[in-house]
C-alpha cells in the first residue's frame, strides 16, 4: 500500500502529506430507497492531518453526517477511496470496520446515549474494559472536569455534564480520531462552551485528530481548519490563522 502512495499523490497533482491521518479521494455516496436516489456526497477530496482540529459546517442535508459516518467506518462509500493511514475503508467488510472503529475511533453524538442505571464512572469503565490501552476511567472524567461527579447517575447530571461524560467515554480508550456530530446541538451556549473546551483539550493534550460537525459558525473559530459543505461537495476551506479557545467564545 505504501508503494501506491506516491503515484496516487502524483495522479492527483498534490504534494503527499506525510502525516495525513485520513485520505479521501473522489468519494461519493448515493442512498437508494425504492425508486428514490439521494446523492449525499459528490466527489469529496480531503486529507485530514494527524492532530488536526477540523470543523465541518454546512446546511442541513449537505452531507456532513454522511462524511463523518464514512470516515468513522459506520457507513460505506458508493465509490471512491477512503484511507485511514494504511487501513483501506472503502471495500472493507463489517468485521474490518468494527475493528477499525474499536481500535481507532471515538464518537460523540448530539444525544449522549449513557446507560441510566450506571454512574458516570461506570459508563466510562464499560468502554475501557474492552479497550487495548485505555486510560483509567477516573482520569478521563478528570480531563473533562467531572472529577466531583463520578458517582452520579446520568439523571443527576445536566445535559452538558452528560455530554462531558460521553466525551470522557470516547477519549478513555485513547482513540486516534474523535468524530463529533453536533456535540453541542442540544445544549445552551454556556454549557456548550464547556463541552467544546473538553474536546479542545483532548485534541491538544492527547493529539487526537478531531472532526466536529456543527451549525454554529462561532465554533468554527476553534478549529485549525474549517470545511464548508454544500450539496455533497466541499465548497470552501478556511485555515484559521489565529484560533480562539473555547472558553474565550462569547455567545
Ligand atoms: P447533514 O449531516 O449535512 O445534515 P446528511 O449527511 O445527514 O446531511 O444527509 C445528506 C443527504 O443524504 C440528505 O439529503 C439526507 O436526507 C440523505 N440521507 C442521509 N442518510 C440517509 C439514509 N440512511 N437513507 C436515505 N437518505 C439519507
Amino acid at each position: 500500500m505504501a508503494g501506491q502512495q506516491p503515484s496516487d499523490a502524483l495522479a492527483h497533482g498534490v504534494h503527499w502529506p506525510t502525516d495525513a491521518a485520513f485520505r479521501v479521494r473522489q468519494l461519493t455516496k448515493v442512498y437508494r430507497s425504492g425508486e428514490v436516489e439521494v446523492q449525499a456526497l459528490r466527489g469529496i477530496e480531503l486529507d485530514l492531518q494527524q492532530g488536526e482540529f477540523v470543523v465541518l459546517l454546512g446546511p442541513s442535508g449537505s452531507g456532513k453526517s454522511t462524511l463523518l459516518n464514512i470516515l468513522g467506518g459506520l457507513d460505506i462509500p458508493s465509490s471512491g477511496e477512503v484511507w485511514y493511514r494504511d487501513h483501506q475503508l472503502h471495500g472493507a467488510d463489517e468485521r474490518e470496520l468494527t475493528r477499525f472503529r474499536r481500535e481507532h475511533v471515538g464518537f460523540v453524538f448530539q444525544f449522549y446515549n449513557l446507560i441510566p442505571s450506571l454512574t458516570a464512572l461506570e459508563n466510562v469503565a464499560l468502554v475501557t474494559e474492552i479497550a487495548t490501552d485505555p486510560m483509567p476511567p477516573h482520569e478521563a472524567l478528570e480531563r473533562v472536569g467531572l472529577e466531583a461527579r463520578m458517582d452520579h447517575f446520568p439523571s443527576q447530571l445536566s445535559g452538558g455534564e452528560q455530554q462531558r461524560v460521553a466525551i470522557a467515554r470516547a477519549i478513555a480508550k485513547r482513540p486516534d480520531v474523535l468524530l463529533c456530530d453536533e456535540p453541542t446541538g442540544a445544549l445552551d451556549a454556556v454549557t456548550g462552551v464547556r463541552v467544546l473546551a473538553a474536546l479542545e483539550s483532548a485534541n491538544r493534550e492527547l493529539g487526537t485528530t478531531t472532526l466536529v460537525i456543527t451549525h454554529n459558525a462561532d465554533i468554527a473559530r476553534l478549529a485549525h481548519r474549517v470545511l464548508h459543505l454544500g450539496a455533497g461537495r466541499i465548497m470552501r476551506e478556511v485555515v484559521n490563522e489565529a484560533r480562539v479557545h473555547a472558553l474565550e467564545l462569547t455567545w
